[in-house]
């Protein structure tokens, strides 16, 4: 069954199909490892992995590469500031990632090139945008890419229909753009390099331009195509990535190359943290550890950040926690209790190449439920599907022989989510302190003798000690803060 999702660059939903007609070539904008991922970079890193997984599925090869911004504004900046050298710096911040990624169960890409190991190709990139009359050195021996030579400049993020309009003669909207995140519709050249500066301390690589290190846009560029070629079939990444970072891979890659980059791409979009944008300043720039130490599995954190269609904004609340954890369960069961009809056992029921065997089978009551992911990744949907047929499998299991087909079909699902069903429930939830948990049962006990003033000033003491108490219907929990 094709595959299919909502093409960035035509605006519509297209087929994805590997050119070679086996392998799809797809390309992850990585994480920039200066700090830890926050639930709004790793939704879309979990929805690309979805996507790999039901391509994989539906009996297709994926090459998927992603990268690791090792260099950039953000890491010289921060690395700088703890007085630690940028390598050493941007490796905790590598092995932190790759973490939460296994946390989280993501496939591990098959390659994951660092930024700061393709500088060659980087600079044979700059050379060749030299060479074509696409780019030029300034005076301080940075280099920049003339956006106004390439006619389509726009096309991706539709900067021109927004009115933006480049001036032909020379760079336009004013000087040239220096950072590596700029927010504007700005039609301005860009940096391909830039020359050394002093707050740069010693990141530096020689190029023929002089020393300096190269701008965040081009080693997107310079790695998709050393690794996928110069034209590719999936390009992904967060909505925000649009404009500027996609315009300009497009713009260096193709004004190089004169052949199309991406075939297609593909974004997720933003998510918001109750209700509210998520910013440093409202505190609640989530981090998979920050909800772990809530007493929150990781799985549920998955189950949340796909549940809702990759084109959506996802509103992230702890009240979606709970019920991920408790649709968990449900699923757990109901996939204990097809293991169970079918004679199938558990080990079977979770591995890859067994499920592989089984994956171009009519996924029978689930078969809907698949669809919906292959239809523009509706991982939604395709929840509600499977619960749908879990539903009517309870009231009407069928003849014994389909036991097997039923499972298997659930199986496909479960394995195309990522779910680990039994993740969680392993996973060992923070415990709390001696000291703690006898404050806690103090206060239940002042709670039950309706001493309510002592149970109040109780909590409160938690409280200080950095643990919340939650009340149960039998009994309570504590929630480190
Ligand atoms: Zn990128």
């Amino acid at each position: 069954m094709p595959v299919s999702l909502y093409d960035t660059l035509t605006r519509s939903i297209s087929e994805i199909r590997p050119e070679d007609g086996k392998t799809l070539g797809f390309y992850c904008c990585g994480p920039t490892v200066y700090g830890p991922s926050h639930i709004g970079n790793l939704r879309t890193f979990l929805l690309q992995d979805v996507f790999r997984r039901t391509v994989e599925l539906s009996g297709l090869s994926v090459k998927h590469v992603r990268n690791l911004t090792d260099v950039d504004d953000k890491t010289i900046r921060e690395s700088r500031a703890k007085s630690v050298p940028l390598k050493e710096f941007t490796r905790g911040w590598t092995e932190r990632f790759h973490r939460d990624s296994a946390a989280l169960n993501m496939l591990p890409p098959h390659f994951e090139p660092a930024a700061t190991d393709h500088i060659k190709q980087q600079i044979e990139l700059i050379r060749c945008l030299i060479d074509r009359g696409h780019a030029y050195a300034s005076e301080s021996g940075s280099v920049y890419f003339r956006v106004s030579s390439f006619g389509n400049y726009g096309k991706l993020s539709r900067l021109k229909e927004r009115e933006i309009t480049t001036d032909r003669e020379g760079p336009a909207g004013g000087e040239p753009i220096d950072a590596d995140e700029y927010e504007r519709d700005s039609g301005a050249d860009f940096a391909l390099w830039k020359a050394h500066k002093e707050e740069d301390g010693d990141v530096c690589w020689e190029s023929p331009w002089g020393p300096g290190r190269p701008g965040w846009h081009l080693e997107c560029s310079a790695m998709s195509m050393a690794y996928l070629g110069q034209t590719f079939d999936l390009h992904g990444g967060g909505v925000d990535l649009v404009f500027p970072h996609h315009e300009n891979e497009i713009a260096q890659s193709e004004a190089c190359t004169c052949k199309p980059f991406a075939r297609h791409w593909f974004h997720c979009a933003h998510l918001t943290v109750e209700g509210s944008k998520m910013s440093k300043s409202l505190g609640n720039l989530y981090t998979l550890d920050d909800i772990q130490a809530r007493g929150h599995g990781p799985m549920a954190v998955r189950y949340v950040l796909i549940s809702a269609h990759y084109r959506q904004q996802l509103n992230f609340t702890m009240d979606t926690l709970h019920a991920a954890e408790s649709a968990l369960k449900r699923l757990r069961a109901k996939a204990d209790a097809l293991m169970e009809t079918a004679g199938i056992d558990r080990d079977a029921f979770y591995d890859a190449g067994t499920i592989m065997k089984h994956a171009g089978e009519d996924a029978g009551a689930f078969q809907p439920a698949w669809e919906q992911l292959t239809r523009d990744l509706n991982t939604p949907a395709a929840l509600g599907e499977a619960f749908r047929a879990l539903g009517d499998l309870a009231k009407n299991p069928g003849a014994p022989g389909v036991a097997g087909k039923q499972a298997w079909g659930f199986a496909k699902i479960v394995r195309a989510l990522g779910l680990d069903l039994h993740r969680d429930r392993e996973a060992a939830r923070p415990e709390a302190p001696e000291e703690i948990r006898k404050l806690a049962e103090a206060r239940w006990q002042a709670k039950r003798d309706k001493d309510f003033a002592r149970a109040d000033a109780l909590r409160d003491q938690l409280k200080e000690a950095g643990w919340r108490i939650l009340d149960r219907k039998d009994g309570y929990e504590l929630e480190a803060l």
